[in-house]
């Protein structure tokens, strides 16, 4: 895609531009369609009574006594400043600064979607990443992480006991959600394409007649965590057309989208691809800057069809009320200050940093593990998933707990058995470990030492 200042740069330029001949135009969903789709919890949430007329004080001449706000001139901040690095000349800083209104507003409460300046960035950015006009039907809500959003999303859409399709390996951190909720996990198998569609197929054509069918599907779909996986436009292409023909939402959980460092171009997000199909609003997707900014800022947001949201947004004002608007502000003066151009120069650089750490790590498995490991090369994310030849039989699945969690550990390696990812703990000869921190040296003697526990298992 060009880039002039009427098409600013953007991550869609390493697209795949394939589409099908015939443009349509994809209407939204109305507001009815997702009444099936909320849970009881969802529905039965009432609005705070106070959160609710936070509007009402935008009116011109109106003097409040609604909120408790308290008064701004008993805090004790008078600025906040910070540099940040100039992301088209990573050696150089930029100051940064929130002062006036700005620091007024990231000291006080705010809107449970989160700063309305801050929210409207992102809203563009999703339409400059993910081609989706804000016309369509969807809106988004900032959180604590992406993490929260996820956690929310689960509570508004599934019911104590419903099915739900997940992939496996999965995600770890949604499994404690699910097991909450004592949902019946449908685990959908994935390969080096992604998420197995045909299998997903196979699991909706055998539904059980008259047992309640699955709400969602549960994927993420660049550099997955575990399997370091991306799933290929034919598979996405699947899934979406499965969805359509068995009523069901995809939760799109994508923290490593900007992580994306594979040769081919990329594939699109199930957001994007949405437009393909006659209908857009089946897809809720996550996204985290704890992969491109900072973990520790906890910056997410969730975007999807505005009935969805607007249940995530009536969680938040229950639990937490709303993101912190300190957070917010720091987030928002950085990417103002760096603009659409200066944020996807930064990714870019995230991306190739993280190439450079798989290529280190892929060459040092190669080296000491070659003989002793199987895996398939990650185009994204911070994880190499790899199977270990614990049996001299390549026949016999081996089991990587024991091996990993203690005499791995004990000879001075940690990493995570596959066990873990697998939703009903059963035993596997995989292993995830994350390439993010780790320089060659460290990467380099932890695999030589893994090594010797593997000699040392074969060897009896
Ligand atoms: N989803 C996946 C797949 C993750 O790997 C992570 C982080 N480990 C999260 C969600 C949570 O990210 P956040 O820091 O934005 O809450």
């Amino acid at each position: 895609m060009a880039t002039d200042s009427a098409s600013p740069k953007d991550v869609t330029k390493r697209e795949t531009n394939e589409r099908p001949e015939k443009t349509i135009t994809p209407k939204p969903f109305p507001p009815e369609f997702y009444h099936r789709f909320l849970s009881d919890d969802a529905k039965q949430r009432k609005p705070s009574p106070i959160r609710g007329l936070f509007p009402l004080e935008d009116k011109p001449g109106v003097i409040s006594f609604l909120a408790g706000k308290p008064n701004d001139a008993m805090f004790p901040f008078q600025s906040i400043s910070f540099e940040v690095t100039d992301p088209s000349h990573s050696s150089q800083s930029i100051p940064v600064s929130i002062t006036g209104t700005d620091l007024r507003t990231a000291l006080q409460y705010g809107p449970t979607a989160g700063l309305p300046r801050l929210n409207e960035w992102f809203v563009a950015l999703q339409e400059r990443a993910h081609g989706r006009k804000r016309t369509e039907g969807w809106r988004l809500t900032i959180g604590n992480g992406s993490q929260d959003m996820i956690c929310k999303a689960i509570n508004a859409i599934i019911n104590p006991g419903d099915p739900i399709l997940i992939e496996a390996p999965v995600y770890a951190g949604v499994l404690p959600i699910f097991s909450a909720l004592h949902c019946e996990l449908v685990e959908v198998a994935t390969d080096e394409n992604g998420v197995c569609s045909g299998d997903l197929r196979s699991i909706l054509e055998t539904w059980p007649e008259g047992k309640q069918k699955p709400k969602a599907f549960y994927t993420v779909p660049y550099g997955c965590n575990p399997s370091g996986m991306t799933a290929t436009i034919e598979r996405r292409r699947e899934v979406l057309q499965l969805a359509r023909e068995f009523n069901f939402l995809i939760l799109e959980d994508d923290p490593y989208y900007y992580l994306y460092f594979g040769k081919a171009v990329r594939p699109p997000s199930y957001f994007k691809l949405e437009l393909e199909t006659p209908e857009v609003g089946r897809v809720i997707r996550f996204d985290s800057f704890s992969k491109v900014l900072s973990a520790g800022m906890r910056m997410g947001f969730a975007t999807g069809p505005k009935p969805i949201i607007d249940a995530i947004d009536l969680h938040t004002s229950h639990a937490n009320l709303q993101g912190s608007s300190l957070v917010q502000a720091v987030t928002l003066a950085l990417v103002e200050k760096w603009g659409y151009d200066g944020f996807f120069t930064h990714t870019e650089a995230v991306a190739e940093f993280y190439r450079e750490k798989r290529d280190t790590f892929e060459k040092a498995l190669q080296t000491h593990l070659g003989d002793f490991a199987e895996w398939s090369t990650p185009d994204a994310g911070m994880f190499f998933w790899f199977k270990l030849l614990i049996n001299a039989n390549p026949d016999e699945e081996g089991d990587s707990k024991e091996l990993i969690e203690t005499k791995a550990y004990e000879n001075g390696v940690l990493a995570l058995p596959g066990t873990v990812f697998l939703p009903n703990g059963r035993k596997t000869a995989y292993v995830r470990a994350a390439f993010s921190l780790s320089t060659e040296e460290e990467v380099n003697e932890a695999l030589r030492r893994l090594r010797e526990v593997l000699v040392r298992e074969r060897n009896g």
